[in-house]
């Protein structure tokens, strides 16, 4: 079954956050001090997940995404994501991590059966990964990559919030490891979430990005796959990963969008930047699989045409990435 909605996109990727708490403290991402605890019961169950996945793709969702927050805090997501994994129907499972507890999980994490590992890094300096992440562990991070691969999953892709003055002198060096390491890197602008004036400053278009690349090494287009979604991706001939950027503020990628996203309290959103959000707790509590069917088939056909932020119109939403799932 294909999900395709109002404008004839067709929609195969559910973004699915599993909590909003993190053990680092972006500060692109989250207030320094955290953001206010959820009780208990306001975070979905791991059945109730379960059921909207199993729901979802149903409908016609092939590829699921794990995120927060950061997914590997919260305790049992191992046995959960090995449940995920044997949905019949579900081509691909996927997770985003900080990578702060990946060595010491990747191989259970592979033995679950999850096939592709994203990791955010945003500084191969272990000053500015500190400053970048109010204290995080450059060392830990880099030992999760390694153990990723040794564990027998593919080299991860990286992605890398580029920020003028903060982290731009290092383009070269995330670009070289397609080459050197095999790793495919992400370039994402910096979104303005978190309240901060004059946040127009961190800017760095992907243009300019590719640019600062192409000056020292040529880059080819490559032909992204079914379910990569908004980014443009090219390749430094003979280089094993990809580069690619998402440009979610200098140029709308909205007419590729693919994706729904679920937060861990459950609302559906169908576009990261919209204000609209669907509770899907009523289909939960108790469970009612048809109900929560017509609703996300409703998050489908509402998905709006492109969403509303650019560098000239200034917008702060009031939710951290932490909360949606990036
Ligand atoms: N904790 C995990 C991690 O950091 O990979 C998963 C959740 S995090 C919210 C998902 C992605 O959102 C990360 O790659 C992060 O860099 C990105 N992100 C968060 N805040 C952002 C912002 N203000 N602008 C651009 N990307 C952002
Ligand atoms: Fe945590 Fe990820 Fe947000 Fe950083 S980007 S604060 S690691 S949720």
């Amino acid at each position: 079954m294909q999900l395709t909605d109002s404008l004839g996109r067709n929609i195969n990727y559910l973004r699915l956050s599993v909590t909003d708490r993190c053990n680092m403290r972006c500060f692109y991402c989250m207030p320094k001090e955290g953001i206010v605890k959820k009780g208990h019961d306001a975070v979905l169950s791991f059945e109730e997940l379960q059921l909207i996945a199993e729901t979802a793709v149903e409908l016609g969702i092939e590829k699921i995404r794990i995120t927060g927050g950061e997914p590997l805090v919260r305790s049992g997501i191992v046995g959960f994501l090995a449940k995920l994994s044997a949905i019949p129907g579900l081509k691909h499972l996927a997770l985003t991590t900080n990578g702060l507890q990946l060595a010491d999980m990747a191989a259970d994490l592979y033995k679950a059966g999850l096939q592709r590992l994203n990791v955010s890094l945003d500084s191969l300096n272990a000053a500015t990964f500190a400053e970048i992440t109010r204290g995080g562990d450059l060392v830990k991070v880099l030992a999760g990559l390694d153990a990723a691969e040794k564990a027998g999953f593919p080299p991860p892709k990286i992605n890398v919030v580029i920020m003028r003055g903060i982290n731009d002198a290092e383009i070269l060096s995330f670009a070289e490891m397609t080459r050197l390491r095999g790793n495919s890197i992400r370039f994402i602008e910096y979104m303005p979430v978190v309240k901060e004036d004059g946040w127009q400053k961190y800017g760095i278009s992907g243009e300019e990005i590719l640019e600062r690349i192409a000056a020292s090494y040529p880059l080819e287009p490559v032909d992204k796959g079914l379910y990569a979604g908004p980014s443009r991706d090219f390749r430094i001939p003979g280089a094993m990963g990809s580069i690619g950027i998402i440009t979610a503020i200098s140029g709308h990628f909205c007419s590729d969008c693919n994706r729904i996203r679920v937060t861990s309290t459950g609302q559906a959103k169908g576009c990261l930047f919209s204000d609209e959000k669907t509770d899907l707790l009523p289909c939960l509590r108790p469970p009612n699989p048809e109900k929560l069917a017509g609703l996300l088939r409703g998050i489908v056909s509402g998905k709006q045409e492109r969403h509303g932020i650019s560098c000239d119109s200034y917008q702060h939403k009031n939710f951290t990435m932490a909360q949606v799932g990036g």
